[in-house]
């Protein structure tokens, strides 16, 4: 199996003016010069892609050692769209990255499978990688069907050709986002090979929902967790290098 270098992104939702993101992203790319095992991505508000972009040096595009991305894209590339964002902007504005499919959209925004199916063909076009997120509720967790519920996501949202090189999946249980909560890690690793056997051999598998300083070691550890996808954590620069360090 290809080695699959750790990933450690921040889900900056919808958070941050352009001189909170400027100075977050300055702390971060400070702390990224000191020696790390895995690979750095942020994922500011598509207000701040640009300020940001500049503020990690500009090269996020470039494979700068922090990448940026956006937390979402509209499936068309162009046209009467209002309010939308397409995978082309984004790579325009210096992203290599899209999240699709994040929980907040999934059940905020009423997004299905099949949307999400067509936003990550639409990173793809746009030369992004796309982050597919999955993950069950609590009742689906309860009721025993967090495995089945999963392979259904990724069955309805992995398009057909997908490679190890343009696909990450970030399994985050919509109860354990923002929560405080988190799964076993025995359920993690149980989550995440069950989630490699529907995908690409070489994929990432991220674990996203309240990863934090005093828990990212644990979880980091398991041998199919391939970095963390961090909402909370992220928006402090020490926070995010200190799950960051915690990689292997
Ligand atoms: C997220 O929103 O992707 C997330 C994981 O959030 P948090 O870390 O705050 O739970």
């Amino acid at each position: 199996m290809p080695e699959r270098k750790q990933l450690v992104a921040g889900n900056w939702k919808m958070n941050g003016a352009r001189a909170d993101g400027i100075a977050l992203a300055r702390e971060i790319a400070e702390w990224a010069k000191e020696p790390h095992a895995c690979e750095l991505l942020v994922c500011p508000p598509a207000t701040l892609l640009v300020a940001v972009g500049e503020a990690l040096g500009g090269e996020a595009l470039t494979g700068g050692d922090v990448r940026l991305g956006g937390q979402d894209c509209h499936a068309a590339a162009s046209g009467a769209f209002t309010g939308s964002i397409s995978a082309e902007m984004l790579r325009d504005a210096g992203c290599s990255h899209v999240i699709v499919g994040h929980s907040e959209r999934r059940h905020g925004c009423g997004e299905s499978d099949a949307d999400i199916r067509a936003k990550a063909l639409a990173a793809w076009r746009a030369g992004l990688i796309a982050i597919v997120c999955v993950g069950e509720t609590l009742v689906e967790r309860e009721a025993q069907i967090a495995l089945a519920v999963v392979a259904g996501q990724l069955a309805g949202s992995v398009p057909d050709g997908a490679t190890a090189d343009r696909l990450i999946i970030a399994y985050e249980p919509v109860w354990a986002i923002g929560t405080g909560l988190t799964p076993t890690k025995r359920d993690i690793a149980e989550m995440h090979k069950a989630i490699r056997g529907h995908i690409p051999a070489g994929t990432r598998i991220l674990y996203g929902g309240s990863v934090n300083p005093k828990n990212a070691a644990g979880i980091l550890a398991l041998p199919e967790v391939d970095g963390a996808l961090v909402g909370g954590a992220s928006l402090k620069a020490e926070d995010f290098w200190a799950i960051a360090r915690a990689c292997t």
